[in-house]
């Protein structure tokens, strides 16, 4: 592990460059350590801002207060064979003449880059969004957001007004795709079991999902809806569709229609874009910054860099749209990618990315979830395991990929 890193490196003859360690950029590391351990000719180096790996998707789990922030962070050392070095520090921008990565720790240089960073939150301009929500995007969001429910709810027990009660034991969260739907599940069941503990009756606290579309998880299937929206509705969220935020004030979001909905804290949860320093870098993007990228993840005009992941601007040829910001993408993308740099290595052809969609699984509440799966749609408890058995699945694949290699030759 280093966290400064020698400028000599600059230009470096055989350098694969990962930047960013989430789901792709991990991905891409781990399956290059297995295919280049008889190649030391060619440095592999991984960087991000973090020492360790976030297992996103288990967020609204930390959040509602039922898994450790640390529980969701893997760290690196953990999982990097030592084919891998890793430096520590914050990427700052890319000099794409120079094949530099610059970074606080000084510029890194690359024969090949494989850009991974993720996407952050897009407050699309509302106003005060960003300065009066809270996001979930990290382990530390996710500790903030089950804070600051916590905090509402002690200031709720002092409150005399039993409508003043109720308004700071409120969790407003705006944005009703997966994430949002999640965040709500899981804080409207945890909230009445622990608002004792906070001196506070268990029927004061309240969870409202806010969403500017006509349904909550857009493009899913109807019956998914359908199912997720019954399970809400038991676990008493109240969800309010076709409700567009205008503002975000100290006490409510302002919806377009002038409707205001009160709370005590509030969320965002209603998209992502990437992230600010690939917008001024150079580099072809798309909707919402998103990088665009040939057939073989490699960026236009930029065949020496992959992107992978959330900040790939991938369109599915089978669907004409845009492939979701979801780790099960991240994960296909950067395996792709990691078979076309070992094939540039070896001068064999590239391989064309393909999606192979496994299907969609939401937890709603700590029991409960919903899933499509093969064209089958599941509501209930199953559903809930199953979204726990992917994410032990994962789990233990980042273990094992450590040295592993099922083409290996
Ligand atoms: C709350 C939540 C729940 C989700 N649940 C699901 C789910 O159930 N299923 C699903 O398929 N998808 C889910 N997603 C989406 C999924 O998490 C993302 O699609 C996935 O993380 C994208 O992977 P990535 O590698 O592109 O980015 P990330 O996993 O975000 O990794 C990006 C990495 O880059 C690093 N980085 C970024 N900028 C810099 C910088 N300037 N300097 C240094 N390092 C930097 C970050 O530290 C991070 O390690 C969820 C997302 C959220 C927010």
């Amino acid at each position: 592990m280093e966290n400064a890193v020698n400028t000599s490196t600059a230009g470096s003859g055989g350098q694969i460059v990962v930047a960013g360690a989430g789901y792709a950029g991990l991905h891409v590391a781990l399956r290059l350590s297995a295919k280049l351990r008889n190649n030391p000719a060619v440095g592999l180096t991984l960087v991000d801002r973090h020492d360790y790996h976030q297992v996103i998707t288990e967020l609204p789990r930390v959040a509602g207060g039922t898994r450790a922030a640390d529980a969701v962070r893997i760290p690196l050392q953990d999982v990097l064979s030592e084919r891998v070095r890793f430096v520590q520090t914050e990427i700052s921008g890319f000099d794409l003449a120079g094949r530099r990565l610059l970074t606080e720790a000084g510029p890194i240089g690359w024969k090949w880059l494989v850009l991974a960073l993720g996407s952050r939150p897009n407050d699309f301009a509302i106003p005060g969004l960003e300065q009066r929500t809270l996001s979930l995007y990290s382990a530390s969001d996710a500790e903030r957001v089950w804070a600051a429910a916590s905090k509402a709810l002690d200031a709720a027990a002092a409150a005399t007004d039993s409508q003043e009660q109720r308004r700071l034991a409120t969790v407003v969260v705006g944005g009703g795709g997966a994430t949002g739907v999640e965040l709500a599940g899981e804080l409207a069941e945890m909230l009445p079991e622990v608002a004792s503990r906070h001196g506070l009756a268990p029927d004061r606290p309240a969870v409202q999902l806010v969403e500017a579309g006509p349904t909550i998880l857009a493009g899913s299937s109807p019956q998914l809806i359908g199912k997720a929206t019954r399970i809400l509705a038991d676990l008493g969220v109240h969800v309010r569709t076709n409700a567009a935020i205008a503002a975000a004030t100290e006490e409510s979001f302002r919806l377009k229609d002038g409707q205001l909905v009160e709370g005590g804290v509030f969320v965002w949860a209603g998209g992502v874009k990437a992230p600010e320093l690939v917008a001024n870098s150079g580099l072809p993007t798309g909707h919402n910054g998103r990088v665009k990228v040939d057939q073989y993840l490699r960026v236009l005009d930029h065949p020496e860099v992959y992107v992978a992941g959330d900040l790939a601007s991938v369109t599915d040829p089978r669907t004409g749209h845009v492939l979701p910001s979801l780790a099960q993408v991240a994960l296909e993308e950067g395996e792709t990618v990691a078979r076309n740099l070992d094939a540039e290595l070896r001068d064999r052809p590239l391989e064309a990315f393909t999606f192979h969609d496994k299907g969609f699984v939401v937890s709603v509440g700590i029991h409960r979830g919903v899933a499509d799966i093969a064209g089958i749609t599941s509501g209930g408890q199953l559903a809930h395991l199953l979204k726990d058995a992917i994410e032990w699945e994962y789990r233990q694949s980042v273990k094992h990929l450590r040295g592993w290699d099922p083409v290996a030759r």
